[in-house]
């Protein structure tokens, strides 16, 4: 995760904005603006759709202050090592040690494409059944991203992981009450 802020020693939202980003640990990078030549700034305007400062870009995208601390904790979880991994055939959820290797399953790689492989995993129960990997079939899910329907594995990073932690509901349920 890579945060360059453009700023001014003179900007009162600058220094807000560095006092959060250091009392979240976030590491970024700081440039001030008045470093800068003309056509850089004239570029930073024109891309940034905005001239007041800060100026932010996360991943080298233009983001919002409010964009940048919603989207961070995606970064941040994905980090860590504890996700959780299921066997594809029972669903049970797999131990893995503090390398993050698997202790009770297998971990199979599916070709998608010529040279692109899917990992799944399968339990030992399930693997010693059926070494096979079957029924593995990719659905592209479409979802509603910043106003728009689109194919949920051609959203950004940030989008994506935000997709897992979205909460669906029935609105039949919803409507009886
Ligand atoms: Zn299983």
């Amino acid at each position: 995760m890579e945060v360059k802020i453009y700023t001014s020693p003179t900007c009162f939202h600058c220094k807000d904005l560095i006092k959060k980003l250091n009392d979240n640990n976030i590491k970024f990078e700081n440039i001030f603006t008045d470093t800068l030549k003309s056509e850089e700034i004239d570029y930073l305007i024109q891309e940034a759709k905005t001239s007041s400062l800060p100026i932010i870009t996360l991943n080298n995208r233009f983001v919002s202050e409010e964009e940048l601390f919603e989207i961070i904790p995606f970064f941040i979880e994905d980090t860590k090592i504890n996700k959780i991994i299921r066997c594809h055939d029972c669903d049970k959820e797999l131990t893995l040690n503090n390398e993050g290797e698997i202790i009770d399953g297998k971990l199979l790689k599916y070709e998608k494409d010529e040279n692109k492989f899917i990992d799944v995993y399968k339990c030992n129960e399930c693997f010693n059944t059926d070494h096979s990997l079957r029924n593995y079939q990719e659905t592209e899910v479409y979802s509603r991203v910043v106003g728009y329907i689109r194919p949920v594995n051609q959203w950004n990073d940030g989008k994506a992981e935000e997709f897992k932690v979205r909460k669906t509901f029935d609105m039949e349920k919803v409507i009886d009450r």
